[in-house]
């Protein structure tokens, strides 16, 4: 058996804080036991939100916390021409659609369903795509590209589904409700996911499953907040003959009012820690994995 490869996988859209020091810690502690490799890979594909500077401090918080990585930093913003193909292949398969709603006409739509029922969400809280991309002619599609309007690519969920049929994944840590073990994908539960934007070729989803299969991730550590999408994921593997590694989710680390910690929690961002004094030692111990560097 090959080595496992692992790898730590950050936005640099802020600052890193403990949560994101126990993602790295835990990956690298796991690579360290099993005598495998750590990758780290920059996702920086939404470029309203990242910035270089938030990717420098990201190799500086790392290297203070006495992580260091395998290889070349893969930085997906280097390869958008590469997700774009997989978007070409997704479509050649009948399974993409543009949807021209703005997120405020489809805020509308949702209201407007609500007033007869409650509308299904996704496992994240947003409301499934509501709208009619999907019903109009290529000729009305090919206009309104035409004249510039911005869309989304879409994913045929009812037909990619149909296509893939049922798939599951390999759980080594537990989702959100201690779900572990083999668990069965159920990517009918985010509709018509968001694939690529006229600006932005690729989306979170996409980029992930391409890069974790070029890289040769092999066990995919990360927290329980993405458990669900794991089912997106898969199926994105199943339909681009992608390999699916396994995955360990492991749970997020809360603040002292029990929220999930964001990016612009200053009291648990690393450097706001560092500058307080605080130790890589210290940073082990306050995020639960002990004192052995
Ligand atoms: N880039 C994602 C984040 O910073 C992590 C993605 C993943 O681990 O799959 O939340």
């Amino acid at each position: 058996m090959p080595p496992p490869v692992f790898r730590f996988a950050p936005s640099p859209n802020g600052y890193l804080h403990l949560g994101h020091a126990y993602s790295a810690l835990l990956n690298a502690d796991l690579a360290r036991a099993s005598g495998g490799k750590l990758l780290l890979r920059i996702e920086d594909i939404d470029r309203t939100r990242c910035r270089p500077a938030f990717e420098q401090a990201i190799y500086e918080d790392l290297s203070w916390l006495g992580l260091a990585w395998d290889g070349e930093v893969r930085r997906q913003s280097d390869h958008l021409a590469l997700y774009h193909g997989a978007v070409e292949r997704l479509s050649a398969l009948g399974l993409i659609y543009p949807a021209f709603e703005s997120r405020a006409e489809i805020a509308r739509l949702v209201a407007v369903k609500e007033t007869a029922a409650p509308w299904p969400r996704d496992p994240d809280g947003a409301p499934l795509y509501p709208g009619l991309g999907k019903q109009l002619s290529a000729t009305k599609r090919a206009d309104l590209i035409a004249a510039g309007v911005p869309y989304a690519l879409r994913l045929d969920m009812t037909a990619a589904i149909a296509l893939a049929g049922e798939l599951s994944w390999q759980e080594l840590g537990s989702g959100p409700d201690g779900e572990t073990g083999s668990i069965a994908a159920r990517p009918e539960a985010w509709g018509d996911v968001i694939i690529a934007r006229k600006e932005t070729p690729t989306s979170y989803h996409l980029s992930v499953v391409i890069d974790d299969a070029l890289q040769g991730i092999t066990e995919v550590v990360r927290g329980a907040d993405l458990f669900w999408s794991t089912s997106v994921h898969r199926l994105l593997q199943h339909l681009l003959g992608l390999p699916a590694p396994v995955y360990r989710h492991h749970a997020l680390l809360r603040d002292a009012e029990g929220r999930k910690l964001s990016k612009s929690t200053g009291s648990t961002g690393l450097r706001e820690l560092r500058a307080a004094g605080v130790s890589p030692v210290d940073i082990r111990t306050m995020v639960g994995l002990g004192s052995a560097l």
